[in-house]
């Protein structure tokens, strides 16, 4: 009997009523003849009003108390559902993440997933009854509690369907499918009814809110067939695949874009072979995702270096890199906040000159000044100021004409 992964999002759990519809879905795939494994985050908004919780508390709680309040989410949401399976006449039980075999490595607040063991998921399956994972959360081997990162439940599904080789993973959102660009703020969006992984990962990276990059990423490595669709509704979702054969003309195929960006100059670095290593190897020893990096020379055998970050790493990044500033050898650091990162993706780009060029010529029509740039095969991305954002992601979803069905997708 084939197994089917399926997850639904906080959006589609937010009052008793959804997860009771929740429940109707799953039970329609069971009865197609399938085993299932659901997969839930946190209610509603539960996840934000937990860390609202600490807030209350300290300004700097310890990462590790942090994940064991946030687990607790996921939860009240796995015994929910399994209550409102059975009450439906369903077997049903239900799942922490250390339960579902979730193992991670042992980092608090952003755990990387190491194994899967699927034992105990497989019996519940093989005695015919549906098995409620927590998403987001799994355990160290050494039996700390550990959480994925914000909107980790997307991972934990697709991981569990590659641990038991599901034959779809589902994802089940407040949204139809995977959107050229948000429509919440460029609304001649259009819905994709089918885009590659590596396109999908771009987009993912570059803040379309949709699905959790590590899920993307997670779901290429091992090949595992990936739908984003309606908790709802029975329209189609989008299908994320290895190759899009009849689109793969199109030039660009999203717009994403990203808010609370902040640019970092160190001013000043020595020339020393050593410096720019020291900088980026202590900003990955606290977990610090840097992105666009540039390096200008200047006279007297220094350089500067900018490299954006996210606004919530700002004074971790400047506290860790002033506490080696002689170590490094820099003479200081200036941050921009107010930024935003607008991005075009496509795989056509590789074989096509000219996007990168087109990109930068519709913002400077619009009077957008560029601050930061960085390519990829298939993607450019552009740092403006937060103002502009909407407007940028707008004219470049009108320039690329992607609110209209292109040739190449009919
Ligand atoms: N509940 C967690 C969050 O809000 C994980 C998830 O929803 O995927 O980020
Ligand atoms: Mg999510």
């Amino acid at each position: 009997m084939g197994t089917v992964v399926i997850k639904f999002g906080g959006s589609s759990l937010s009052t008793t009523d959804k997860i009771k519809q929740a429940a109707k879905r799953i039970i329609n795939i069971k009865k197609s003849g399938k085993n299932v494994v659901a997969v839930v985050s946190a209610m509603g908004k539960t996840t934000d009003q937990l860390l609202g919780l600490a807030g209350q508390i300290t300004d700097n709680p310890a990462k590790r108390e942090m994940d064991m309040l946030l687990a607790t989410g996921e939860q009240v949401s796995i015994s929910l559902l399994t209550m409102a399976l059975t009450e439906m006449g369903e077997q049903a039980v239900s799942l922490t993440g250390w339960q579902a075999g979730i193992v991670t490595e042992k980092v608090h607040s952003n755990a990387r997933i190491v194994d899967v063991k699927t034992d105990h998921l497989e019996e519940i399956l093989q005695e015919g009854k549906i098995a409620v994972a927590a998403g987001f959360q799994g355990v160290t081997e050494d039996g700390e509690i550990t959480t994925l990162g914000r909107g980790g439940s997307d991972t934990t599904a697709v991981a569990l369907a590659a641990a038991l080789g599901a034959e779809r993973c589902s994802i089940c959102t407040d949204v139809t499918g995977v959107f050229t660009s948000d429509p919440r703020y460029v609304p001649q969006a259009r819905k994709l009814s089918s885009i590659s992984y590596d396109e999908m990962l771009e987009l993912a990276n570059l803040g379309a809110g949709v699905l959790h990059p590590r899920a993307v990423e997670f779901a290429k490595n091992h090949n595992v067939s990936l739908e984003v669709r309606s908790s709802v509704e029975d329209e189609e979702g989008t299908v994320i695949e290895e190759e899009v054969s009849m689109e793969k003309n199109l030039i660009v195929r999203g717009v994403a874009f990203e808010d609370q960006i902040t640019r970092m100059t160190v001013f000043g670095l020595s020339n020393e072979i050593t410096g720019l290593p020291a900088i980026f190897s202590t900003l990955a020893a606290n977990h610090i995702d840097v992105d666009i990096i540039i390096q200008s020379q200047i006279e007297g055998g220094k350089t500067n270096l900018s490299f954006s970050i996210k606004n919530k790493d700002r004074q971790e990044a400047v506290q860790v890199l002033e506490q080696e500033k002689d170590a490094i050898g820099f003479e200081h650091i200036e941050c921009e906040t107010g930024l935003a990162k607008v991005s075009i993706v496509g795989s056509g780009m590789v074989s096509n000159p000219g996007v990168a060029a087109k990109m930068f010529q519709v913002l400077a029509d619009k009077n957008i000044q560029i601050k930061m740039v960085s390519t990829s095969e298939i993607k450019v991305s552009a740092v403006v100021d937060s103002d502009c954002m909407t407007e940028a992601a707008q004219s470049l979803h009108d320039a690329f004409e992607l609110g209209v069905l292109q040739s190449a997708e009919k």
